[in-house]
């Protein structure tokens, strides 16, 4: 499997009927300043080259955001707020994400949510992470032969990491790390190949980053850190 056939595939998932509902209700009924969009409306597969060696973990796709567009925070402020930092640190090319076909590209990131359908609220439940897991687990057994470093956005990503890294190959200690800004844990991996490090970053949801709880000086921070340790 390919991480271009794992999209493939991710993109017609329907296991969660509350999410199917919500994203594909949200892509018919639209924002009054997106009525002229044809929305997603979809599961939105991970974003970056298959050969990444810092992974960014997201929570899930915002209902006019990555849900409209189609692609990993795109179409929204918290997604600004994040390519501009990578931006900043010769990781895209671009500041902003508008749409695919916007001429963003990421250099050697790649980035990815543990829930790929628009929630109600932003908030998935258990059961939803739990049952999207697989995917993300098969993504970063894709990505394992290059990816050394991980960042997490948010304490939500960073619980439903744990399992996916344990799935795709790498040893997390018990008990399991705590998330927190700036947090940072290396993990074995379970065959004795490379390691990943695992950085802990606050989410660049607006809620973070309008309240002055996330500068973009602390996200670069962790990104350069994450960046350095992956050769980036
Ligand atoms: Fe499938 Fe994940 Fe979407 Fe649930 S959240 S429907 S498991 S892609």
């Amino acid at each position: 499997e390919t991480l271009a056939e794992l999209d493939e595939a991710l993109i017609d998932c329907r296991a969660c009927p509350r999410l199917v509902e919500w994203r594909e209700e949200t892509a018919r009924t639209k924002r009054r300043a997106y009525a002229d969009w044809d929305y997603w409306g979809r599961p939105v597969p991970g974003f970056g080259p298959p050969d990444a060696s810092v992974a960014i973990v997201g929570l899930a796709p915002a209902a006019h955001g990555g849900n409209r567009t189609g692609r990993m925070f795109t179409g929204d402020r918290a997604g600004d707020f994040l390519y501009s930092a990578l931006y900043d640190l010769g990781l895209a090319n671009r500041r902003t994400a508008t749409h695919r076909g916007d001429g963003l590209e990421l250099r050697g990131v790649r980035i990815t949510s543990p829930v790929h359908c628009a929630p109600p609220a932003n908030r998935p439940t258990p059961g939803e992470r739990d049952t999207c897991r697989p995917w993300l687990a098969r993504e970063l057994r894709l990505l394992r032969p290059t990816v050394r470093s991980a960042v997490v956005l948010g304490a939500f990503g960073w619980q439903a990491v744990m399992p996916a890294l344990e799935a795709a190959g790498w040893s997390v200690p018990r008990p399991r790390p705590v998330f927190g800004h700036g947090a940072r844990n290396v993990l074995r991996a379970a065959d004795g190949g490379a390691p990943l490090t695992l950085f802990g970053c606050y989410h660049v949801s607006q809620q973070n980053t309008f309240t002055g709880r996330l500068t973009p000086a602390m996200l670069r921070e962790v990104l350069s850190a994450a960046a350095e340790v992956a050769g980036l």
